[in-house]
């Protein structure tokens, strides 16, 4: 169904060298999404095409950026049809991948598909501001990632609890980013990240997109993150 030599040459521009196994479990995941996309809505992007480009080739690039250690935890959050999660999981089967999201269908469609492939995924249905509370998922983390899901101010409190001293968390951002990482700068100090790059590429024929890596440089203090309500009505200054 995709174009597995288009994907596979996309991804070595990231110097990602994808296998036969990998390129075979791409295909296959991108026809589990469009078909079951019929009757459950995953996503507005079904054709072939832009499943390569603003699904698999826009979640790898994460790799070209940052590259997890061998059986690194990884987790994401709000990966809705398991992007970028299962991409990278695909990439990289060694790594051991939570996929978190608070809407419980499209935790099942990817649960499903990742081991219709062999591949395993922690699937934790719940809040992120939540399970980031919760001892066994607390700054428990390698690396995590978030795409499409909150203003990066608001992100940073879901996602930094979850990332051990010394990890990563990168925010995937399509639109322009300055005054939005602006605006989050002293929430990430407040939540102890501090912004390590900033990397803006081309997506092919896609626009841009801004990768923004923050390095877990200290412990999050108890109190975050807050519950929902909160976050939502003040959000961190
Ligand atoms: N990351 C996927 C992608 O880029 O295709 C999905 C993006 S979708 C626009 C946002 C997802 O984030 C939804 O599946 C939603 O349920 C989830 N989400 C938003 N806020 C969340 C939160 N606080 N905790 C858990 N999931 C959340």
């Amino acid at each position: 169904m995709i174009d597995k030599e288009d994907l596979r040459k996309g991804a070595e521009s990231f110097g990602l060298a994808l296998d036969e196994t990998a390129l075979d479990r791409f295909d296959r995941y991108a026809e589990a999404l469009a078909e079951t996309n019929k009757h459950l809505n995953l996503t507005a992007i079904t054709d072939p095409e832009g499943i390569v480009t603003k699904h698999f080739l826009d979640s790898l690039s994460v790799l070209s950026v940052y590259s997890p250690k061998h059986s690194a935890r990884c987790i994401d959050i709000g990966t809705g049809a398991g992007f970028p999660g299962s991409t990278l999981l695909i990439a990289r089967p060694d790594l051991q991948m939570t996929l978190l999201d608070g809407t419980q269908k499209k935790l099942h469609f990817v649960d499903e598909t990742l081991q219709s492939m062999g591949l395993y995924a922690k699937i934790l249905h719940s809040r992120a501001e939540e399970a980031g509370q919760r001892s066994e998922y607390r700054e428990q983390f390698d690396l995590a990632t978030a795409r499409a899901v909150a203003n990066l101010r608001e992100l940073s409190e879901y996602c930094l609890p979850f990332v051990k001293v010394g990890g990563t968390f990168i925010a995937m951002k399509s639109q322009k980013t300055e005054e939005e990482i602006a605006e989050a700068a002293n929430a990430i100090h407040l939540l102890g990240g501090r912004i390590d790059t900033i990397h803006t590429f081309s997506l092919r024929d896609a626009g841009e997109r801004t990768l923004i890596l923050i390095k877990k440089v200290s412990q999050t203090p108890p109190k975050y993150p807050r519950p929902s309500a909160k976050i939502a009505k003040q959000p961190l200054k």
